[in-house]
């Protein structure tokens, strides 16, 4: 894929750019592991100070930002500028809150003294995906900061103005240069750079397939990995809820990103005495979205991030209508400049048939009636993934059920599934494995010493 800009809503290249040379690359690792070994040891107070200059950054140019992504990617330009805002939210929560989660620990063992160090292992790589183009490089980058890693970031192809606007806010802010440093490169040159002995360790958002090659590559290599993969998440729909507010949240949670995020819910799981009104409130919302220039700040629906995705989603679909899918609304390709499919609903399927179990990355929900709680788990436990999962009910024995036997990484209760750097967030199964936010985060990349003294 060639890394260049192209603007999802008219189809237009504004910029391409030339993949870094080996030497480049080679100069980048070097400089990399230089930077570390002193950047090792700055203090936390300076990492802290830095880190909310990071965050001033992110906030006071979040309409900079927001533009850059929403004409790299598509995403409606108030999330955009959202999404900048969280940045400096996760920016400010390491800031505040590293020292904290890396505080020694003392252990009262048979030694005279015995303790836990969190230390930093080194360059880490960062693989990252187009669909949230800085927060999900920010959610990674402020806890590797702030534990003493430096950061390498391969960002997909399609946002590169976001990756260097990104390595430039780090600048900016007062890290060292060779602290955050993003690489343009493809996705062929990422095996070497893992296999290379600078780089100790990787993480890596985005589809399953990139996770097995990442994970394989790191592997052999005896380095760690944490994998934020794809997800097909459920939400759940009891008589006990409240239809209104459970409709509106559905057809956000399932249109938030133009359809484009990993714990956006894809299958609608819906008790059978419901059903007809929530399927006819959920569809009339999906047909009422304004789909448009993502620009405009009016719009709720802008394109897919590329022409592929859509050609991916179209044949998805078809997909699905040939394994007995019902359209209830939308099923095609806007004819119009632009990558734009229209908002869909699907139901009539069985939640096992594999048209039902892949994930869907695009404005398409699939609906499917149960008749009983039992049922709803079995339906929203019949995929290989489990990111996150949103169960709608007031009835508080329900609730435990859902929150005990769903399998996923997170599970809401009348609520949209969301990350929250103040909470863990990563899946099980196939949606992958470690966490990112929070202090699990942060523990993610440190060598968890032991420390005794007799
Ligand atoms: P993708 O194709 O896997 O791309 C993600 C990143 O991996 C890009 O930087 C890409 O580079 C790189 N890449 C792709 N194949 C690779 C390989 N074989 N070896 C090394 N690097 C490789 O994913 P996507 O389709 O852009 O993103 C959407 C996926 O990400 C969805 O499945 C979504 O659910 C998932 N996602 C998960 C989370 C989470 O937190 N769990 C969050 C957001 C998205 P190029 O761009 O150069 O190909």
């Amino acid at each position: 894929m060639a890394i260049a800009s192209i603007n999802p809503t008219t189809g237009e290249t504004i910029k391409t750019f030339t993949p870094l040379t080996n030497v480049e690359i080679e100069q980048k690792l070097q400089l990399a592991a230089d930077t570390f070994r002193a950047y090792r040891r700055t203090t936390i107070e300076s990492r802290t100070r830095s880190m909310h200059r990071a965050a001033e950054i992110l906030e006071s140019e979040k309409d900079e930002f927001g533009k850059i992504m929403t004409l790299e990617m598509g995403k409606p330009i108030k999330a955009a500028i959202a999404e900048a805002e969280k940045c400096a939210w996760v920016c400010r929560y390491y800031a505040d809150n590293a020292a904290r989660h890396l505080a020694n620990e003392i252990i009262e063992t048979n030694a005279k003294h015995s303790e836990i160090r969190f230390q930093p292992l080194g360059p880490v790589l960062a693989v990252m995906p187009w669909n949230f183009p800085f927060w999900q490089v920010f959610r990674f980058a402020a806890p590797a900061l702030m534990a003493g890693n430096v950061g390498l970031l391969k960002h997909a192809s399609n946002v590169p103005q976001c990756a260097l606007a990104i390595e430039d806010i780090f600048r900016r802010a007062g890290f060292p240069d060779g602290a955050f440093q993003t690489l343009l490169i493809g996705s062929d040159a990422v095996e070497a750079i893992l296999k290379d002995h600078r780089v100790v360790a990787a993480t890596l958002t985005g589809s399953e397939p990139a996770g097995r090659s990442i994970a394989s590559t790191a592997g052999a290599h005896i380095k760690k990995t944490v994998l934020e993969l794809g997800g097909s998440d459920p939400f759940i729909v009891m008589p006990s809820a409240k239809l209104d507010s459970a409709v509106e949240t559905a057809v956000k949670a399932r249109t938030i990103n133009n359809g484009q995020s990993c714990i956006a819910a894809k299958r609608f799981i819906i008790a059978e005495s419901i059903y007809d009104e929530f399927t006819t409130k959920f569809v009339e919302r999906m047909r009422a979205l304004r789909i448009g220039d993502p620009m405009d700040e009016s719009t709720e629906i802008g394109p897919l991030a590329t022409p592929q995705i859509v050609n991916e989603l179209a044949e998805q679909v078809q997909r699905a209508v040939d394994s007995g899918a019902r359209v209830l609304t939308g099923g095609r390709k806007l004819t119009r400049a632009g990558n734009f499919y229209e908002p869909t609903a699907l139901d009539n399927l069985d939640p096992k048939t594999p048209a039902a179990c892949e994930e869907i990355f695009g404005p398409v929900a699939m609906l499917f009636k149960v008749g009983s709680v039992d049922e709803a788990i079995a339906a929203a436990n019949s995929t290989t993934f489990g990111l996150g999962a949103s169960a709608w009910t007031n009835d508080p024995t329900e609730q435990e059920v859902f929150l005990e036997e769903l399998e996923a990484g997170s599970v809401f209760i009348n609520g949209m599934v969301a990350s929250d750097p103040r909470l863990p967030f990563g899946g099980i199964k196939n949606s992958g494995y470690g966490r990112e936010l929070a202090e699990f985060g942060i523990r993610e990349f440190v060598n968890i010493k032991t420390i005794w003294v007799g």
